[in-house]
């Protein structure tokens, strides 16, 4: 049985309680060591086998898999953050479909969780936005036409930019092309959750400079939208005057 655990954002404790299990119990770990903290292998038990996939092709890590497969040892696939994001395990799946080997899938907390924990922001503001657009700028991995980034930026709800980092210049023109003006609020969160996390606030008319001028090239998420704004009307949730299922109104 093949386990895709996702690891979570970076923080070592962030992995759930699920995940760390079946890292405790795993004879086989296959970890995506660019973007794993190799913090968490410390679940690991003694003698664990352990691959970093960062250097290996599908075909290695799927030999990996089945050789595991066929002496009967549990192998966790640990992949970062959540994995059903940008996790490249789909193409995995697919090939143990085609060998009959099990699998199952942990989630994780994807590092836009980690990100707005870092900011400590919410993106779905009742008055500012009720979407999330997950989305990355077009690098070497196309983007089908209906999701170019000025076509998305048209909503003018909140958005993270996953795996853009080095394509900011493009990527703002983007933006402001598809109706966000420049000074609406945007943040760089680099390593989120990490021990070295850090946050730049800018604007999306920013975001390539303050890349630039805090040496960040890779490895952080771009948030984009008012939702990073100041102070925002209060909502009818904890609202003394409505009334809901679990609350009536005190007067
Ligand atoms: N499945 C992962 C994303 C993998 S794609 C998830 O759910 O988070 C890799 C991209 O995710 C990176 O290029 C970067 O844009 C982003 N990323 C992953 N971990 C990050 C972190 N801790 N902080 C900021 N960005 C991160």
């Amino acid at each position: 049985m093949i386990h895709f655990v996702g690891a979570g954002p970076g923080g070592a404790d962030l992995i759930t309680v699920r995940g760390a299990n079946l890292l405790a119990e795993a004879d086989i770990v296959i970890y995506a060591g660019s973007l794993v903290n190799p913090a968490l292998l410390e679940y690991c038990k003694e003698g664990c086998e352990i691959h970093n996939s960062a250097s290996m092709t599908l075909e290695e890590v799927i030999e990996v898999m089945e050789a595991g497969e066929a002496e009967g040892k549990m192998c966790v696939r640990l992949h970062t953050g959540d994995p059903s994001l940008y996790g490249a395990h789909r193409e995995q799946m697919d090939e143990l479909d085609k060998l009959g080997i099990a699998y199952d899938v942990v989630p994780g907390v994807s590092s836009f969780s980690g990100a707005a924990a870092a900011v400590c922001a919410e993106y779905t503001l009742p008055q500012i936005s009720q979407s999330l657009i997950i989305t990355r700028m077009e690098g070497r991995t196309a983007v089908p036409d209906g999701e170019k980034l000025a076509a998305m930026a048209s909503h003018g709800c909140s958005m993270v930019l996953f795996l853009s980092t080095s394509l900011l210049e493009a990527a703002q023109e983007e933006l402001v092309a598809g109706g966000y003006s420049p000074d609406t609020p945007a943040a760089i969160v680099y390593k989120a959750t990490w021990p070295d996390q850090a946050v730049y606030h800018c604007t999306v008319g920013t975001l390539a400079q303050t890349a630039k001028e805090n040496n960040v090239t890779k490895t952080a998420l771009m948030l984009v939208g008012d939702f990073l704004s100041g102070p925002i009307e209060r909502s009818k949730l904890y609202d003394p005057s409505f009334t809901h299922e679990f609350r009536t109104a005190s007067e």
